[in-house]
């Protein structure tokens, strides 16, 4: 029988709060501001080997488990900063590590562990397709030793920022495969060389800094040793790494949860009107009570379902129900936090309406929550597809 609860990884996060201390509000508060990258963050945790921490010893990393990383980008959310800058270098590595060659592991998995390679780019979605995976039409022409591609990408993050992109394309057309699904393929992208020869990146302003873009490849050539696995079987690839992605943003989540808890049961404990702390009001202390109770319970899911993923057992519902139980608790907590606050909430020196803007993005990306409501409706409770 498996661990329900994942292992709590103290050490870890005393290191990483020790790290996250070095970067107070104020520095995010100006990279917000400029809508600017964190590279002197993301150079600190890279130097501390953070980022590192999934990739197998055997190629340079830490070899340590989900629960581990997830351990790490909960204490980044919880300091007040945003892990999504470079989450993706943890997990998008794993596509390589559990389908490409041996030859290709060796060449790319110690540059990533050492942080001299940045793969923290993967491009699924279009905008011609959104969450229906099946429609995408990024079209990979074989063409001798190399791959021609055509196509738009959306919503592509971190591509400025990054030196590799995991792309998911088409190499054969939907109409001619078996499934939907089928004709699919994973090839990785040298952005560095790409970049003005047939990849032009436009980056997309939104409402946090996120470092997000469209991309349009205009016949692009990628050598076919770039392709990860097989030709055609990219889709059951990228969904292999979903769990880790959900399980991981989960924990963000609770580190933004946690965070709006702290806040707010500081500053209601300070602040003092009508002669009183605001805090000894119940109409006040009950909603963070509330929103400390939700975010402990989407704990639980997300050790649950983190524990699973380190058994090697299958984990895909708990993985999404740990991202919808997470997303909704730490977007509950946001609000509560910013009504706490009253005006102050407000102001961009508290970091709550930056972090407020953050949070909410995890209802949508990477998946929406009515997306994760069908998979439980269909899968577990036995429902008819509605699509
Ligand atoms: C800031 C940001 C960063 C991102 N980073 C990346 C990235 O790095 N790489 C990448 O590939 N993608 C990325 N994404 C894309 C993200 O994964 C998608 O935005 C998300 O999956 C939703 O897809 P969509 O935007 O196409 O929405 P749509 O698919 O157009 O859906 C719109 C709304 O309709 C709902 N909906 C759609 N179909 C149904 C249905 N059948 N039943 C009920 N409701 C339905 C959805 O839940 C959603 O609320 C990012 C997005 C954002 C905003």
């Amino acid at each position: 029988m498996h661990e329900t609860v994942a292992p709590d990884h103290q050490d870890i996060r005393q290191g990483v709060r020790r790290l996250c201390a070095r970067f107070e509000g104020s520095y995010w508060q100006a990279l917000d501001r400029e809508r600017a990258y964190p590279t002197q963050f993301v150079q600190a945790l890279t130097e501390e080997g953070y980022l590192a921490i999934l990739i197998p010893e055997a190629y340079g990393g830490a070899g340590l488990p989900l629960s581990a990383a997830a351990a790490v980008l909960e204490e980044i959310h919880r300091s007040g900063g945003n892990g999504a800058a470079c989450h993706a270098q943890m997990y998008t590595m794993g596509t390589l590590l559990r389908h490409g060659s041996e030859d290709q592991k060796r060449l790319w998995l110690p540059q990533i562990a050492s942080g001299a390679l940045r793969l923290q780019a993967f491009g699924v979605t279009e905008p011609g397709s959104g969450t229906d995976t099946s429609r995408i039409t990024t079209f990979a022409r074989r063409d001798g030793d190399r791959y021609v591609v055509n196509g738009q990408k959306i919503w592509i993050s971190r591509a400025e920022h990054s030196d590799q992109l995991l792309l998911l394309c088409r190499t054969a057309p939907r109409e001619a495969s078996a499934r939907p699904t089928d004709g699919m393929s994973v090839l990785l992208v040298d952005l560095r060389e790409a970049v003005g020869h047939g990849l032009t990146i436009r980056p997309i302003r939104t409402m946090l800094n996120h470092a997000t873009t469209e991309l349009f490849f205009d016949d692009l050539e990628v050598p076919a040793a770039n392709l990860i696995g097989e030709e055609g079987r990219g889709f059951s690839y990228i969904l292999d790494g979903m769990n880790a992605e959900r399980i991981l943003i989960a924990s963000e989540c609770l580190g933004d949860g946690r965070f709006f808890v702290d806040r707010s049961s500081a500053y209601a404990a300070e602040r003092q009107v009508f002669g009183r702390p605001i805090g000894q009001n119940q109409g006040v202390q009950f909603p963070i009570a509330r929103a400390h109770v939700q975010i402990e319970a989407a704990a639980l899911m997300v050790a649950r379902a983190s524990s699973l993923f380190d058994d090697g057992q299958a984990c895909g519902t708990e993985a999404n129900m740990a991202k919808l139980l997470a997303s909704e608790a730490s977007w509950a907590a946001a609000d509560v936090c910013l009504q706490t606050h009253g005006g102050f909430g407000f102001a961009e020196e508290y970091d709550i309406e930056r972090k407020f803007r953050e949070a909410r993005l995890y209802l949508t990306a990477p998946i929406s929550t009515n997306l994760i409501l069908s998979h439980v409706a269909v899968h577990v409770l036995g429902l008819p597809k509605s699509f």
